[in-house]
């Protein structure tokens, strides 16, 4: 039979995939003799067969439970839905990697009409007990049947209000009773039946919903945002409960063994007296400092002090903890690798190495590319900021700076993003229902909550600046302002947070992009160290590719040529060459462009010293670049000495159905071969020219867009050799060069070996490959992918991650047949997946010389290939 619930002690750290990082980790823990509540774990796999079956547990699963709730009972010797001495678990939802606030808890489960009366006396605190069942139907109602939560609080602040309480602590436990009763009801009335009374029933419910709450809208963005298979599935994790809500002597705290902002080393926290986990999380009440702990319970505090570094030299790696204090007994009740900022990812990889702990291997795949992004955020520029009156301050959650206008609800930020402005939102707090709106924001602001609030951790996992827990400011949700220092700030309007010093600014202050320094130069030297593919830059300017060569490019991968001539002066003259109606006026209109292109790759070829340079030859597709508006026709028409009539019948002639697929790449050189001359001339002179001037080796690489079949790709081919190879013989100066493709139509894959014949390198452009074999417009996918995801039909972005099952496989089948036909040509690719990390693994794995992408993305590729390199050893 196979087996899907593991006790505790019955597994270790090594078994992450199939009970999940926290259920691993606390069979881990309980392994190493720290003082754990015992407990199971219901295994992904179970998840799977669940989803599998229709939804379903079938007979194995739910006696595996059955056995396991026994066990848990032996061990704990107490019974569960038992009045006498009954068992509660908590119910938490475990994923192979981690997925803060995307699954839910259910705490004090068990308990129910006659259980809380045993409990109560159990406990010998009758108010406990009644407090703990309010807390577990709302959260049951809510995790399991969705019931909103603030439904509930409303009914909580009526009676406190009725009573004339402030504070949830002045209700007495025939308060609290009440409180049930009436938490009861308002369950009856949506959901048409009483609360649930026997616990096994509720047990089912509860592990029901966390595999459920893994198809979750917030869970499945979460996953696209992160890389993760909806195959992997969730594991569940049912542990006795421990209780930090005791009084005085209990408590409850969130820790990190080193700063998860700066990496500084030295336990990082905070922690509530007499609270249970959820308080931490939810930020509704301010938390202490971890080091206070000392004076309130010292031995709790040293015993603490203790298990934390004996867990991080155990996963030598910072560790985030959760502990609870029960009356003075300190247990442990998670630890996983914590999540950090880039800054701090490679301080604490490089002090690990530095303190002996780890291998420089070991500290390049505990970073996450991605994360280097933050890196090359934005930070504010000092001379606006020192003008920029503070009016407010709050936690310092999430460094960088951000600048942009007001929203409160998730849902306007991200419609504010779309209408292209810069956006900030503002919460009371936040909730994982909140993740599109922080995706969609430069900054997040919240009201409430500690550093290890949701905002706090949730924007340090995204690398958005956040400033969360900040008491000066009140949020009017409805009337869409908040005020602060007297002023009111109304939906749209402008402020600006600091992440990393916490403070808010009432303007729009300027910011600069990010320089790099510290441990980056140091941590990225060991990522070159070990991989062994070249990573180039797709730039069209010298600009760009000084930028690139800042982030370690070795080359540009692509320089698209038609987008050196979007600039103002240069589009007309490109517009000429477009809609010139002989060879005479179209070489005119090329003539003129020359020294603008001529100008800019010698810029580029200075710039790169003596590294490759890919040129691409034109490929517009026409309709970026024809004149639409009347006035820029007439203004075309006046320029060419032509009448606007003659040269709009021009442009409609010019009029394509389907430009993606029209008149564009190698095909416009078939039809204007002087395109491809000018090109090859302007290419070819400038390298002349830097050779003489200063000395530099140039050995451009010409490449031919767009060919499907390998006699365009000659007709091509021919011309510019014929081109280069008078200009060089006439300069009398010695340059080497090559002429290559781009595969980029699925026709070109599948007859690469006949495109290798004439190509010498193959440049795979996977934008173009991903629209033509999957049939998806770049242009217009964007508008229905989202109904693929919410339909599990794609989990990612074909256009931003390569789908190795398909697109990758003619990549992968045309470098086999490019090295058969051509033992050792050169290849790469320089779509968008070329700054894409786990597609820059599939392609190291299938070989491929190198990667290209946007200077930005530089850095996360060089990490990116040093891990494939390390993976694939
Ligand atoms: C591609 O198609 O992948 C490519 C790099 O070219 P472009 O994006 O310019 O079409
Ligand atoms: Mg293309």
């Amino acid at each position: 039979m196979n087996k899907f619930v593991y006790m505790f002690n019955e597994a270790d750290k090594s078994m992450k995939n199939l009970l999940g990082g926290k259920g691993a980790n606390l069979a881990e823990m309980l392994k190493l003799g720290l003082p754990i509540p015992q407990g199971f774990t219901v295994s992904t796999d179970a998840c799977t067969k669940y989803y599998d079956d229709g939804e379903k547990f079938t007979e194995d699963v739910l006696a595996q439970i059955e056995d396991a709730i026994t066990q848990l009972e032996v061990l704990e010797g107490k019974k569960f839905g038992d009045n006498s001495k009954p068992l509660l678990v908590s119910v938490r939802s475990g994923a192979r990697v981690s997925m803060p606030g995307m699954m839910d808890t259910v705490l004090n489960l068990g308990l129910n009409d006659v259980v809380v009366e045993g409990f109560g006396k159990a406990t010998n605190n009758m108010r406990f007990a009644y407090d703990s069942y309010r807390r577990f139907i709302q959260m049951f109602a809510d995790v399991v049947k969705g019931l909103p939560k603030q439904q509930f609080e409303r009914v909580l602040d009526e009676i406190k209000e009725s009573k004339g309480y402030d504070n949830d602590l002045d209700m007495s436990a025939d308060d609290l009773k009440e409180v049930v009763e009436a938490f009861k009801a308002l369950y009856v009335k949506h959901e048409g039946s009483s609360f649930p009374q026997k616990a096994r029933e509720q047990l089912l419910a509860a592990v029901e919903a966390v595999f459920g709450s893994w198809n979750n809208e917030r869970a499945v963005i979460y996953r696209r945002m992160n890389d993760i298979p909806g195959r992997w599935g969730t594991a569940v994790n049912v542990q006795a409960m421990v209780y930090g809500n005791m009084g005085d002597t209990s408590g409850t705290g969130v820790a990190f063994t080193r700063n998860p902002s700066t990496g500084e080393p030295g336990i990082y926290g905070e922690y509530l007296i007499n609270a249970q986990g959820e308080d931490v999380v939810a930020g509704i009440r301010t938390p202490l400092p971890i080091a206070h702990l000392e004076q309130d319970m010292p031995e709790a505090y040293s015993e603490f002090m203790r298990i934390a570094n004996v867990l991080e030299d155990h996963y030598k790696d910072m560790q985030d903890m959760e502990f609870t204090i029960e009356d003075k007994k300190l247990y442990f009740l998670q630890t996983r690798n914590g999540k950090r900022t880039a800054q701090a990812a490679l301080r604490i990889a490089t002090d690990l190495v530095a303190e002996g702990k780890i291998t420089k291997e070991k500290a390049l795949m505990m970073v996450e590319p991605k994360q280097l992004d933050q890196l090359l955020h934005p930070m504010f520029d000092s001379k606006a900021l020192s003008e920029a009156p503070v009016s407010g301050k709050g936690l310092p959650a999430s460094p960088g700076a951000a600048a942009g206008q007001v929203y409160f609800t998730a849902s306007t930020a991200v419609e504010a993003k779309k209408r292209g402005e810069r956006v900030v939102l503002v919460r009371l707090e936040t909730s994982p229902e909140d993740i599109e709106g922080m995706d969609a924001a430069q900054g997040i602001l919240t009201a409430r909550g500690g550093m290890t609030s949701h905002a706090a951790v949730v924007a340090r996992g995204m690398g958005t600046c956040c400033v969360c827990g900040c008491n000066d400011i009140k949020i009017a949700a409805d009337e869409k302002s908040f005020t602060i220092a007297g002023k009111t700030i109304k939906e749209g309007e402008f402020i600006s947070l600091d992440g990393t010093a916490g403070n808010i600014y009432l303007e729009d202050v300027k910011t600069v992009d990010a320089s790099i320094s510290g441990e980056f130069e140091l941590f990225m030297s060991w990522a070159d160290e070990v991989r062994t593919l070249k990573v180039r830059t797709n730039a069209d300017s010298p600009k760009d590719v000084i930028n690139a060569i800042s982030f370690g490019a070795e080359g540009v991968g692509l320089c698209r040529t038609e987008h050196m001539f979007f600039e103002e002066t240069r589009i007309s003259k490109m517009r000429q060459m477009i809609v010139a109606k002989t060879v005479e006026e179209r070489v005119e209109a090329l003539e003129a462009l020359v020294p603008y292109q001529k100008a800019d790759f010698k810029g580029m070829y200075e710039a790169l010293e003596e590294r490759p340079m890919t040129v691409r030859l034109l490929d517009p597709p026409l309709h970026e670049f024809l004149p639409h508006s009347k006035a820029d026709i007439k203004a075309l028409a006046i320029e060419m000495g032509i009448t606007y009539e003659e040269l709009q019948g021009t442009v409609d002639s010019l009029h394509e159905f389907n430009p993606m697929l029209g008149h564009r790449g190698c095909r416009l050189a078939v039809t204007y071969p002087e395109i491809a001359r000018m090109q090859a001339r302007s290419i070819i002179e400038a390298a002349i020219e830097v050779k003489k001037e200063k000395g530099f080796n140039i050995i451009p690489e010409i490449m031919i867009p767009l060919a499907g079949e390998v006699k365009e790709l000659k007709y091509v081919k021919d011309i510019v050799i014929e081109t280069v190879d008078a200009i060089i013989a006439a300069s009398g100066i010695e340059i080497n060069y090559s002429v290559g493709t781009m595969i980029e139509i699925p026709r070109a894959a599948l007859t690469a070996d006949l495109i290798a014949a004439e190509a010498e390198f193959f440049s795979f452009g996977t934008n173009d490959l991903t629209q033509m074999t999957f049939g998806f417009s770049r242009d217009d996918a964007g508008s229905f992918l989202d109904d693929y995801y919410a339909k599990g039909i794609l989990e990612s972005d074909p256009f931003a991650k390569l789908d190795q099952t398909g697109v990758g496989q003619l990549v992968q089948m045309a470098c086999e047949k490019g090295r058969a036909a051509r033992p050792g040509i050169k290849l790469g690719i320089c779509g968008e997946h070329g700054g894409d990390p786990s597609s820059i693994d599939f392609c190291h794995r299938i070989g491929l010389n190198y990667v290209s992408c946007s200077p930005f993305r530089v850095p996360i590729a060089r990490l990116a290939a040093a891990q494939s390199a390390i993976k694939n050893k």
